[in-house]
């Protein structure tokens, strides 16, 4: 398993792949991967005749008030799991080789960016859709492997890859959950006992949500006053939003013909939730 530290070297390395005719699958992470990464990886060994694993905690997509520095890293471990997974390349690239002295470029992809999440991570998309054009130029992918888990970012980057023209397909994969439906994530290490116990009802009330509205004469409305006072439950929690959105272009529902998707955000403690269902 090779390891790469720049732009120049990874793209090197797929240069000579491609031109061998290998295809190429590319998983970008922040590392302090879990089975959810893990899925993303096997998806891609199936799918490609390479598999390349990103690894850099991006200072561009966390606010002056979020963890940046503190976010897990575990790098040994990763390392580890990637060989298992099969995984050809590992490009971890240093803040310096992504953003040297003078980078002031960035990529913004419009209204998108700026709903849900983006409303309580000002600048949090433009920093992902800008480090994910440069891991894209960097490993020159076939396929690029997102999960459902961070669903708004699927959506970005799906629409960045079609408005810019990129020659990467985005291929998206369900969400890896505990046994007790907890959505898998780097932060789920942030929680006290108390609060992991007390994490799963946020999935709980999601799913309440959806079958909610699965239901002959659902209300919109109090689906929502559902989720929320369910949700509500959890000891010490701040609701950031829970939205019912069409799936495509994340608009708050009007009605309740054909697809849905819920999103929702919360605060419990310190740490920040995310998770989502289809409904
Ligand atoms: P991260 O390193 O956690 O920012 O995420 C890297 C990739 O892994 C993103 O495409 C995430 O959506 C995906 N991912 C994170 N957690 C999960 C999960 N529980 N299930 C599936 N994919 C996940």
């Amino acid at each position: 398993m090779k390891i790469l530290k720049t732009p120049a070297a990874m793209r090197r390395w797929s240069a000579l792949e491609r031109r061998k005719g290998k295809t190429i699958g590319f998983v970008p992470t922040m590392g302090c991967l879990h089975a959810g990464h893990a899925a993303l990886l096997e998806r891609a060994r199936r799918e490609n005749d390479r598999v390349v694993l990103s690894i850099f905690v991006n200072p561009l997509q966390f606010g002056p008030n979020e963890d940046f520095a503190r976010y897990p890293r575990t790098f040994s471990a990763d390392l580890a799991l990637a060989r298992k997974a099969g995984v050809d390349a590992v490009y971890h690239p240093s803040i310096e080789a992504v953003y040297p002295d003078g980078f002031q470029t960035s990529v913004e992809v419009g209204g998108l960016s700026r709903i849900h999440d983006g409303r309580f991570r000002p600048g949090h998309f433009r920093g992902v859709a800008t480090v994910v054009l440069k891991l894209f130029q960097a490993s020159a992918p076939d396929r690029a492997y997102f999960g459902e888990k961070d669903y708004q970012q699927l959506v970005i980057i799906r629409r960045m890859t079609r408005d810019l023209d990129l020659p990467v397909k985005i291929v998206a994969c369900p969400t890896v959950r505990e046994k007790d439906g907890l959505a898998l994530s780097s932060r789920n290490v942030y929680l006290s006992a108390q609060e992991r116990s007390a994490a799963p009802r946020l999935y709980e009330a999601l799913r309440w949500g959806a079958a909610e509205l699965r239901r002959p004469g659902a209300d919109l409305g109090s689906a929502l006053r559902g989720m929320r006072a369910a949700v509500e439950e959890i000891p010490g929690v701040t609701i950031d939003y829970i939205s019912v959105v069409e799936p495509e272009d994340l608009k708050d529902a009007s009605g309740l013909d054909g697809p849905k998707r819920i999103l929702a955000a919360i605060r419990v403690g310190k740490t920040r939730l995310i998770d989502n269902v289809r409904a």
